[in-house]
């Protein structure tokens, strides 16, 4: 197959150029998780849906998700078999799931933190804090989750076989003030 043709699945998330986002998807960079508020606008602005590779889980995110980044750290590499993971912050009442909840597992990297993921497939779905989804892995979300990364975090980490190729603000650890995934 040629170039195009192979490059023609790439998420709309990832630039494969390295290219930097537009600017007003840098904001806020050290901000905490994205708290949206629903009471102004009486309703969430939109609803995102995700599933795993074999389709049997399914979940909805019911916000705008605007705080997104790459993990380099050692056991996000193990749990994706990858240089990195992509996170999605979302508020816990924002997430709901559509379907196959009983196939979900949980693996409790951190204490307290759990790695959420398929038992048939075994997509990684996201991520868990005192049993709540505080997170979801971008690569799972369905079409155009409407935000970009914003950063990489735990660099001080990352594969020696990997090289960041963008110039998105790194970290060794996490963001002053941050603790998403
Ligand atoms: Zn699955
Ligand atoms: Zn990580």
């Amino acid at each position: 197959m040629d170039d195009a043709e192979h490059l023609g699945s790439v998420d709309p998330w990832y630039d494969l150029n390295g290219n930097s986002p537009s600017s007003e998807l840098r904001v806020s960079l050290l901000g905490t998780a994205v708290i949206p508020d629903v009471s102004a606008a009486g309703a969430p602005t939109m609803t995102i849906e995700g599933s795993c590779l074999c389709g049997s889980v399914k979940y909805e995110v019911h916000s705008d998700l605007s705080d997104s980044g790459n993990c380099h750290c050692s056991m996000c590499r193990k749990v994706h078999g990858a240089a990195f993971a992509t996170y999605a912050t979302v508020a816990p009442e924002n997430f709901s799931w559509v379907s196959g909840k009983e196939s979900v597992s949980f693996y409790e990297a951190s204490p307290g933190a759990c790695r959420m993921f398929c038992s048939s497939c075994g997509s990684i779905l996201g991520g868990t804090d005192s049993g709540r989804v505080t997170s979801v892995t971008v690569g799972t979300i369905d079409g155009d989750p409407g935000t970009r990364p914003r950063s990489h975090i735990f660099v001080g980490s990352m594969a020696p076989w990997f090289q960041i190729s963008d110039d998105l603000p790194q970290f060794d650890e996490w963001p002053p003030g941050d603790e998403w995934a």
